[in-house]
């Protein structure tokens, strides 16, 4: 049972849906397919703007996110408060964009009013993009994306790019709504099926930067995408099979509806916090930047809580990323996961803290009842 933040558990229709033959992507019924998917893409993304479906990982989406847009030398803010903000400053290095990385202690949130003081001070408008990880998925920490975009709309040039992927499909990203430029996220996090897809919102501001962008790009030329795109195909052979599965996905995905899909991960998040608080364990990230989809959980008991409950109860927790690594684990509650599920997972970890030799009384699983049943 993996209860890491992704790969997430997929359905069973789901995996059936995979072990269909694969087709031709150039074929019609593969086109069909394509439009489909890609008209369910925006409902979910909440945009009439493109989304582009790239066969990588996360981290090549939102390569492909910031590289299609910059220039050599830009200058561009990226929030840091994780191992994936890191990610992305790195991403910029490797190009030659000249970054300022706006940091906040891991485990706090970014405090947007830095945001705002470095971009109302920037009255050359020479801040070309602002990158943000919305659910930093090495803390459990959300930042406040909403506020910082506010103020990136008022400096009016840069660009708000956003990783969403572990916030897209399980917490509220607006795209249209909010003006987000560029969204990037990945198959294996909110969407219910394995790694191996990745999706890029891209608005029309962005594709205004795109034309003078002049950083190396190929593989990941999102014009290139965009036009195939617009004929229900891709510029290179897609995982065909992944978006057969990607389908059905979105659409048990729709027969729930985005507004339940958001108040479940909410529920989820807050039975597993309440469930800690009250097993005794001390949660990493505060309930006011509570990501909805994972849980981190500081004790220096981290892996020999992760190795028992694999043991005992054959379910995956993940651990603490970096200089975390030994002293937080993480709970990913994301995707397909049902209240059951939650309870499960709640109630092993009771069980392993007693197998450590904790004192336990049963009060974790009686606070997660409460919060699914109210
Ligand atoms: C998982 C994840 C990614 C992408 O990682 P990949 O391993 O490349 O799929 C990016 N950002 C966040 C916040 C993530 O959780």
């Amino acid at each position: 049972m993996l209860m890491i933040p992704g790969p997430t558990p997929v359905p069973e229709q789901v995996l059936l849906a995979l072990a269909k033959s694969p087709i031709g992507h150039r074929s019609g019924d593969f086109t069909k397919i394509m439009a489909d998917v890609t008209a369910k893409l925006k409902w979910i993304h909440q945009t009439t703007n493109d989304v582009l479906i790239l066969t990588a990982s996360g981290t090549g989406v939102m390569e492909a996110g910031i590289i299609n847009f910059l220039s050599k030398g830009d200058r561009v803010l990226v929030g840091e408060n994780g191992k994936f903000g890191e990610r992305w400053g790195e991403v910029c290095d490797a190009y030659g964009i000249n970054t300022e990385r706006v940091k906040a202690e891991w485990g706090q949130p970014l405090d947007p009013e830095v945001f705002r003081q470095i971009l109302e001070a920037d009255t050359e408008k020479s801040i070309k993009a602002v990158i943000i990880t919305h659910s930093e998925t090495s803390t459990g920490v959300v930042n406040d994306l909403e506020t910082i975009n506010r103020y990136v709309k008022a400096h009016g040039k840069a660009l708000i790019i956003v990783d969403a992927v572990t916030s897209l499909g399980a917490m509220q990203v607006p795209i249209d709504a909010w003006g987000l430029d560029v969204v990037a996220s990945g198959s294996q996090k909110g969407y219910m099926i394995p790694p191996g897809l990745g999706f890029v919102a891209v608005g029309e501001k962005a594709w205004e930067a795109y034309k003078t962008a002049n950083l190396p790009r190929y593989y990941f030329d999102l014009g290139k995408a965009r036009k195939d795109a617009k004929k229900d195909s891709t510029p290179f052979t897609t995982s065909v099979n992944m978006v057969v599965a990607l389908q059905v996905a979105l659409k048990m995905m729709q027969a729930e509806g985005l507004e339940n899909i958001f108040a479940r991960h909410i529920r989820h998040r807050n039975a597993t916090r309440a469930a800690a608080k009250a097993m005794g364990l001390e949660l990493y990230a505060a309930d006011s930047c509570a990501s909805a989809s994972i849980t981190a959980i500081a004790t220096p008991d981290a892996e020999k809580i992760r190795s028992t409950i694999k043991k005992h109860f054959d379910i995956v927790m993940a651990g603490g990323q970096d200089h975390l690594n030994g002293s937080v684990f993480r709970i990913g509650h994301l995707g397909f996961v049902s209240d059951r599920d939650i309870l499960t997972a709640m109630a092993a970890l009771e069980g392993t803290l007693q197998i450590l030799g904790h004192e336990v009384s049963g009060a974790g699983v009686k606070a997660a009842i409460a919060v699914l049943n109210s």
